[in-house]
């Protein structure tokens, strides 16, 4: 059956933060969500990305007209044809966004049309995903820092937790001494978001590992620095891993990032790097390289492609985006015993758009 797309409605939702947040190289009070809408045989595919409100426009010009009349069955094959029309404009960054939203919502569309949820169509190598809790922003006191990192164990179950470093690196020891203290015996991580340099990033990876078990240094120097990035994986503490990757917009910066020998494990957001579609290209590349994948922010919209990635570790359970998807979407994941799994009662990614409710953020 051929069932052509209909009509493609995008819109900017910007939230702001429920109190000022920062990372190792970044600050922001606000976050802006661009919601997807695409119609065709009865049903509407939601899809959705992290960008800026100028996607939204992208989406309802050049990318609604690539796809208009398309097989809603077929998703790759409008996605391979929203990757040739920005081919002129530069692929990477906000067009990358744009066409993620629209792959996923085109995916959800599809498993609508077929009454089935997505990881049944994709096909699952798991039941449920686990989750690690993550923020610990650089801006929060040791109070805040304290309740959320324990919250996300005490309430959640998580087995690890994640905080950022790197604004003020003296400070880092003791905050990350705080966390450590708050968790108990669960599993530190720290993301740096590029703010170290080598030495600066190994020195502490040795005060981290040796004296706070923390296991996981995600951008220990700026993941645009490869053979940097190799340079700490093969220093640091053996028990402490590297990761990076959630800035990838295609295929080619994966295949980069794993020739380089730059992670131990790697990192993908499927509302940048193209969607379901996109997502799965990455997850051969980590299968093929014998490299786990974990799922970076986004849990609601990864979760079903995520059961059906192979090798695929966890998810990160991003205090701004959980926040964000349980207040827009009816259906978003609650963790038990710090695992997430898809209502298999719902089809396509399960999720509702709560519009009423996203009026007042409208951007
Ligand atoms: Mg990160």
């Amino acid at each position: 059956m051929h069932v052509p797309v209909e009509t493609v409605s995008a819109d900017a939702y910007t939230v702001p933060t429920d109190s000022p947040e920062a990372d190792g190289t970044f600050a922001w009070t606000s976050t802006t969500i661009i919601v997807v809408e695409v119609q065709g045989g009865g049903h509407i595919g939601l899809g959705y990305t992290y960008s800026d409100r100028s996607v939204a426009e992208l989406i309802r010009g050049k990318l609604a007209e690539c796809v208009h009349g398309r097989d809603v069955m077929d998703p790759p094959a409008a996605w391979r044809a929203m990757t040739r029309a920005v081919r002129n404009m530069g692929r990477d960054g906000l067009a990358a966004t744009a066409i993620s939203a629209l792959d996923v919502a085109l995916w959800d569309l599809k498993c609508k049309l077929l009454n089935l949820p997505l990881a049944q169509l994709l096909g699952r190598a798991r039941d449920a995903v686990p989750i690690y809790g993550s923020g610990g922003f650089t801006t929060y006191s040791d109070d805040q820092l304290r309740s959320q990192l324990a919250g996300w164990v005490e309430n959640d179950g998580c087995r690890w937790v994640k905080m950022k470093v790197g604004t003020q690196p003296d400070r880092d020891p003791h905050r990350v001494a705080v966390a450590k203290r708050a968790i108990g015996d669960r599993t530190l991580f720290v993301d740096a978001n590029g703010a170290y340099s080598a030495r600066q990033a190994l020195m502490l990876a040795e005060i981290f590992m040796q004296e706070h078990d923390v296991r996981w240094f995600e951008e220990p120097v700026s993941s645009d620095d490869l053979s940097g990035m190799r340079y700490v994986r093969e220093r640091q503490p053996l028990r402490m891993e590297l990761a990076a990757g959630e800035y990838g917009y295609d295929i080619d910066y994966f295949r980069r990032m794993l020739d380089a020998g730059a992670v131990d494990v790697q990192q993908a957001d499927a509302t940048r790097c193209g969607g379901v579609t996109g997502f799965l290209l990455a997850a051969a590349l980590c299968e093929a390289h014998h490299i786990d994948l974990s799922g970076h922010c986004a849990p609601a919209l990864h979760l079903h492609m995520a059961c059906a990635a192979p090798r695929f570790r966890h998810l990160e359970w991003f205090h701004d985006h959980v926040r964000i998807e349980h207040m827009l979407f009816d259906g978003a994941p609650a963790p038990d015993d710090g695992l997430i799994r898809p209502d298999l009662s719902r089809p396509g990614l399960g999720l509702d758009f709560k519009r009423s409710d996203a009026a007042r953020f409208k951007a």
